[in-house]
């Protein structure tokens, strides 16, 4: 009897024991999936503001001088036609006038510390360019530079001085470089880089946060896109 005893109480002890893991492993994953629904119902609400908003675009001090001298710089290339002068190279001139001077132009004029420039093709991204802070690189889709539209080439000089824009963005919000900004705008670009919005999350509400909506403005007043605007 003792035996059998000690056999039920052993057995009930497991019993207890894989049942309180088992309820363990459910408490962790329903508090997994709880904090996943709240970060997704955060998101969504943080597009649902920022499609909402309207932005305005503030150029600043810093913005003002950039943009002077930029544009006065680019205006110097092939007196005035940069366009037409990319067009009259083939392909791989046109990289290298790319790579050797208007990556470094832009850059320099803007004070951007752009350390390397990748290419890509559409089978990577439909994108035209990208900005990544990681290796502080400007990364162009070599497609459109290979068209002879002067809408598209226009664009990828447009690019290059939108990617240097949040190379800017980039060192005053993570505390490198303020390059001049105010505090306030340092703060939301901080905010939006942290919470950035994907144009495969929301194209409207990509276009509109902090970031992107200043680093478009910002290369149109330089060198817009629509010549005819
Ligand atoms: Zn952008």
């Amino acid at each position: 009897m003792a035996g059998f005893i000690t056999r039920l109480k052993t057995s009930t002890q497991q019993f207890f024991g894989r049942v309180t893991d088992k309820f363990k492993k459910i408490a962790v994953s329903v508090k997994r999936w709880h904090e996943r629904y709240k970060e997704r119902r955060r998101k969504a609400k943080t597009i649902r503001e920022t499609r909402r908003s309207t932005p305005e675009y503030k150029p600043e001090v810093v913005d003002t001088e950039i943009k002077t001298q930029l544009a006065d710089k680019l205006n110097q290339i092939n007196e005035g036609h940069v366009v037409e002068h990319i067009r009259a190279l083939p392909l791989e001139d046109r990289k290298e006038f790319f790579e050797e001077t208007i990556v470094p132009l832009v850059a320099s004029t803007m004070n951007a510390d752009i350390k390397a420039i990748e290419w890509f093709d559409c089978n990577t991204s439909c994108a035209i360019g990208q900005y990544c802070d990681t290796d502080q690189s400007i990364w162009l889709n070599i497609e459109y530079l290979s068209e002879n539209d002067e809408y598209l080439l226009r664009h990828m000089v447009n690019t290059v001085i939108h990617e240097c824009k949040h190379a800017l963005q980039n060192d005053a919000a993570r505390g490198r470089n303020t390059h001049g900004y105010s505090q306030e705008l340092i703060v939301a670009w901080y905010r939006n880089i942290n919470d950035y919005i994907t144009p495969e999350e929301d194209l409207e509400a990509y276009v509109k946060q902090p970031i992107e909506w200043d680093a478009r403005c910002f290369a149109e007043s330089v060198f817009p896109t629509d010549i005819n605007d």
